[in-house]
């Protein structure tokens, strides 16, 4: 990664941590504000910052960004500066007008949290009316054409649902559909054992991949889902998985102002305030971001060190192998290293991988000027 050229290129924003739910799944644990919160002028500053650091994607996400009264000032200086702009939003505070306004601001595109079945949504929002809410966003969007994308967060609560999910996002005229796995973070953390069992995971990977053959709702995977292997490179198409870019093409911004590689990460990885040095001064540090930027085999643990497709994958996603095992790259949740230790070995490398595998584990430095997969995953 030395030789990779650094800049947020996709920045995922906590607007801020009050949030109108309270998600047994939530990844930060929102609820409240926090006391210190970037100002409007701070924040249009920070927009401004980004912008010419050459940020090109911008995610106003929470908490719920819609309970920050000034989301619709950022998104349109995001806008004015050539940003593609987009929301992450639980929807419990959309309206007809909320969509209006989004329009009116320039926003792109939005995700709609969506978690399962009514019963099972509404208990994972530990809120009677968010499904139904949920539902009425949908229609909202489509009938004013605003894009919009299902976000879901899979667990052991919601992975028997996905057939059902996918004929209600058909029903409701959903073209896009996100569908990550909930990591033991934020409020998880006490509730892990309905974090994905690894049988489950496999599962999740086995219907995204029938999902994407079939017609109807699109399927995008999560960042924290796949890698390689048989079906790892099914599910992206034969597609390449360039691993996690935390800190190398993506940055996460709290609503305090701390920054750190990905919002999805956890405290542990926060680099610093803008409060105290500027965005820049901490994105350009020398040392910063050193679990990515500087990666080497030597940082791997666990099967990850060894594996042929390393150079490439890194480990997949920080926070989730962080999460799991408290390292940065020894992930569990990996479809590859799961086929491996059932004895089931990888196709031979599409000659192309090889020769860029060959060319990351060349001593020669390597220019690439690949760019993040998709969207990091985010807090929903
Ligand atoms: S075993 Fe580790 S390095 Fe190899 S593909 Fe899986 S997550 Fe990536
Ligand atoms: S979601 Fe995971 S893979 Fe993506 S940038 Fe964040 S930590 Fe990395």
């Amino acid at each position: 990664m030395s030789d990779f050229k650094f800049y947020p290129h996709y920045v995922v924003w906590e607007t801020t941590f009050a949030c109108n739910m309270r998600c047994v799944h939530c990844g930060t644990s929102a609820g409240k504000r926090r006391p210190d919160e970037l100002t409007t002028q701070e924040s249009l500053s920070l927009i401004d910052e980004l912008a010419d650091l050459g940020c090109a994607h911008m995610v106003l996400s929470g908490g719920e960004p819609l309970l920050r009264e000034d989301w619709r000032e950022l998104t349109k200086r995001s806008k004015q500066r050539g940003i593609g702009t987009y929301m992450i939003t639980n929807a419990f505070a959309m309206t007809p007008k909320i969509v209006d306004d989004m329009l009116a601001a320039g926003m792109d595109k939005i995700g709609i949290s969506f978690d399962g079945t009514e019963k099972t949504h509404n208990y994972i929002r530990q809120r009677d009316d968010s499904y139904a809410q949920v539902i009425n966003a949908f229609k909202w969007c489509k009938e004013r054409n605003l894009k919009f994308q299902a976000v879901s967060q899979i667990s052991n609560i919601n992975i028997g649902e996905l057939d059902q999910m996918r004929e209600i996002l058909n029903d409701n005229g959903t073209v896009d559909w996100r569908i990550q796995m909930t990591t033991t973070t934020g409020r998880m953390r006490g509730l892990s054992d309905m974090v994905l069992s690894l049988p489950n995971y496999a599962k999740l990977i086995d219907k995204c991949i029938e999902f994407r053959k079939l017609d109807g709702v699109k399927i995008d995977p999560g960042e924290n889902i796949g890698y390689f292997g048989c079906k790892g490179t099914e599910l992206i198409d034969g597609g390449i998985y360039l691993g996690c870019y935390a800190g190398t093409r993506v940055a996460g911004i709290e609503s305090n102002g701390n920054i750190k590689g990905c919002l999805s990460m956890q405290e542990e990885f926060v680099e610093g305030n803008i409060r105290d040095s500027s965005f820049t001064e901490i994105w350009n540090r020398p040392d910063a971001f050193a679990y990515n930027r500087q990666f080497t085999r030597e940082t791997a643990g666990g099967p990850c060190r060894e594996c042929h497709y390393l150079a490439l994958c890194r480990g997949g996603c920080t926070t989730t192998s962080f999460a799991q095992t408290g390292e940065r790259a020894n992930n569990p949740y990996c479809i590859h290293r799961m086929e491996l230790e059932q004895g089931i070995q990888a196709p031979p490398d599409e000659p192309y991988i090889a020769e860029i595998l060959a060319r990351f584990e060349s001593p020669e430095p390597v220019e690439t000027d690949s760019s993040p997969r998709s969207t990091p995953d985010i807090p929903s």
